[in-house]
């Protein structure tokens, strides 16, 4: 059901015979306030309720594990699906404001070589309520301590281009304004960089936040890195994040993971500052979180910082990500789940 749009639910109801109206409010129970006890809602046909408890699911995903990090501002959830399989999802506190990074899939079929989800493969795609609910555990989780989501990104298990029509149906339903209304420019979706997604963000007018995962400026180094990059090569991807900022008059989120001796180094700052100079780009530098089948090492502070100075004398803006939640495996391309991870505890 946290899967229906508003109108999609309120048709639901009026089929059965009920007012729209009984649809709007479960709506609006469900989303904007993240709970599932309906029979509290007032003067809820009890016809209704019979109904909803007879054919839909529960709402929520059950918490297989809930793990804090030391650093006193990260936690994960592994979240158990239907049919046996998990997702991760975490909760990160910054400086006044909390974010969910929710997953579009079970595993990924990209590969990358440094990244957790990728080492784990393909498992399946993620349905829209399965998107949406992650992020009404959290949600529900801030509610306790009375505050509020109100950032999203689209970066954790899976490739969100990859299951294109699942993961935009949940954006609308969390920017919905009845419901936890998250501002699309406070939801990013990352993207290892499928072409033929990003074209269509754009035809589409998609208005959530677009981040693209390069890791090397040129086609050999890249595909190194990302195996699928010998399906979308550079060229086509820089044509169509060109393509994408024209027609949404806006800038695109760059991301590089730093890897030591491998693309931290000055000449990999230029040939970045030298792809991205005519390009509205941010850049996101993100040192290297240890996975278990990667050996490379993140990126020193001073090369990090060194790297942004390049940067800086193409005009481009860049920010070092900080590192949270490594030590619970909740940092950028740790999260991973496995049937192992089912017994181990
Ligand atoms: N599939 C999407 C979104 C999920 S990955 C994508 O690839 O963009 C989110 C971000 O984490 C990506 O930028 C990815 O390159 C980065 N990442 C993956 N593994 C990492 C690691 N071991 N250390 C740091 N960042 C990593
Ligand atoms: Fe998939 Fe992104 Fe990990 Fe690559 S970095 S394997 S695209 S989740």
């Amino acid at each position: 059901m946290a899967g229906l749009s508003r109108s999609a639910l309120a048709n639901l109801v009026t089929d059965w015979g009920f007012k729209p109206v009984h649809g709007q409010r479960l709506w609006r129970h469900l989303h904007a306030h993240a709970r599932d006890d309906f029979e509290s809602i007032d003067r809820l046909p009890s016809g209704l309720l019979a109904r909803l408890g007879a054919e839909t699911q529960s709402t929520w995903l059950p918490v297989v594990r809930d793990t804090h990090s030391t650093d006193g501002f990260t936690r994960k959830f592994l979240l158990g699906l239907e049919d046996g399989r998990q997702v991760e999802t975490v909760l990160m506190r910054y400086a006044g404001r909390v974010t969910a990074c929710i997953s579009t899939q079970a595993g990924c079929a990209m590969g990358c070589v440094f990244c957790a989800t990728g080492q784990m493969g393909f498992e399946r795609h993620l349905t829209t309520a399965e998107i949406v609910v992650q992020a009404l555990h959290v949600a529900r989780t801030l509610a306790a301590t009375g505050e509020r989501l109100r950032n999203v990104v689209l970066m954790g298990m899976g490739e969100p281009l990859h299951n294109y029509e699942a993961t935009i149906a949940a954006t609308h339903i969390l920017g919905d304004t009845a419901g936890l209304a998250i501002s699309p420019a406070r939801m990013t979706l990352s993207t290892v960089g499928v072409v033929p997604g990003i074209v269509r963000l754009a035809d589409d007018r998609e208005p959530v936040s677009l981040a693209v995962s390069l890791h090397g400026a040129t086609q050999e180094a890249r595909a190194a890195m990302i195996p699928v990059a010998k399906a979308w090569p550079l060229d086509a991807l820089m044509g169509a994040c060109r393509y994408y900022c024209d027609a949404m008059d806006r800038h695109i989120f760059y991301e590089w993971t730093l890897i030591a001796g491998a693309n931290d180094r000055p000449d990999d700052a230029h040939a970045l500052g030298a792809l991205l100079r005519t390009h509205r780009a941010h850049v996101n530098l993100i040192p290297l979180n240890p996975t278990e089948g990667y050996d490379g090492l993140p990126a020193h502070h001073r090369a990090a910082k060194a790297f942004q100075a390049v940067l800086a004398e193409y005009g481009i803006p860049s920010t070092v990500r900080q590192r949270r939640g490594i030590d619970i495996a909740a940092g950028c391309g740790q999260l991973a789940t496995s049937v192992a991870s089912m017994t181990d505890d």
